[in-house]
């Protein structure tokens, strides 16, 4: 089986057999991500995913316990496929205990209830949403082409129909200027989704994308370690989202925070703010090889 292109997946797929159902992003305008650039989206055909398929059942054997469909939006795919893939992973690895994927809030908005529910049933236990922010006038400026209120819609239909959500937002995506309501936005969407995970990345800027330039041309300030503690405590004060597991474990993140709302938030605003006192942030060069 060969991949086509660099292959993403979250951090917690890490030890997922990950099938490439498509190859891009469908969207692939966000003016931050270089992620599937150079790659024209396509949905695989069902022959090209199910040789896959057969290729690591010979090769891993029945034992494979987790499955992830990439890439970026796995979801945008026809019902229908996905249904007999769904199926096909269980025929081929019958203690498969989770299959998962990327999607975005507009394709889970363009699947019926029925659609959704189907595929819980067939086994599609999560899907992963980069929200970014809740913040409109930021998912404006980056080219998500969606609002707050239809990520949250997404979220709230996925959880009608028995589908888990991991929800990932970006610190410093709203600049210096945009840090606050970036924060308390963030914090809403959250609370309106109340999804099984959310998580935080930091904003990294990459050569050849539209918001690296904008940094360039001194358009959009980057914000300091110190005002993304800031940003991350003002986020955790506005939260109410009881049961969700948080998380800021990526690379590229100053500090790791891991707990549970609500009854961690405590816990992890004095883990900021000693990290403020003491400048104990995980260095910069962590950053540069992510
Ligand atoms: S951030 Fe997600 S939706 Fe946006 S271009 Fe990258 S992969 Fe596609």
């Amino acid at each position: 089986m060969e991949y086509e292109g660099t292959v993403y997946r979250p951090p917690s797929e890490a030890r997922s057999l990950i099938i490439q159902v498509t190859v891009g992003c469908a969207h692939n305008r966000c003016t931050f991500c270089n992620m599937y650039r150079t790659k024209k989206f396509r949905v695989r055909t069902k022959e090209e995913i199910m040789k896959d398929l057969d290729e690591c059942r010979d090769y891993y054997g029945p034992y494979v316990s987790r499955v992830f469909f990439a890439d970026g939006d796995a979801l945008v795919v026809k019902t229908e496929l996905l249904l007999e893939l769904l199926a096909y992973v269980h025929k081929n690895f019958p203690y498969v205990e989770r299959i998962t994927s990327y999607g975005t809030a507009k394709d889970v908005l363009a699947k019926s209830e029925e659609d959704l529910k189907a595929l819980a049933a067939a086994g599609l236990e999560m899907v992963y949403i980069g929200a970014e922010s809740g913040d409109d006038r930021v998912l404006e400026h980056i080219h998500k082409d969606v609002t707050a209120a239809q990520i949250a819609a997404a979220g709230q239909k996925l959880k009608r129909c028995g589908i888990k959500t991991s929800v990932t937002l970006i610190s410093g995506l709203g600049g210096r200027k945009g840090i606050r309501e970036h924060a308390i936005k963030s914090a809403e969407l959250i609370n309106q989704m109340n999804p099984e995970y959310a998580s935080f990345l930091t904003l990294r800027l990459y050569e050849g994308t539209q918001m690296n330039e904008e940094v360039k041309r001194g358009e959009m300030e980057l914000i300091t370690p110190d005002e993304i503690v800031e940003e991350m405590e003002l986020f955790l004060t506005h939260i109410d989202s009881p049961g969700t597991i948080f998380r800021t474990n990526h690379a590229s993140n100053y500090v790791v925070l891991a707990g549970n709302f609500n009854e961690d938030i405590p816990k992890m605003l004095a883990q900021l703010e000693d990290a403020k006192k003491r400048q104990r942030y995980r260095l910069e060069e962590w950053r540069r090889h992510i």
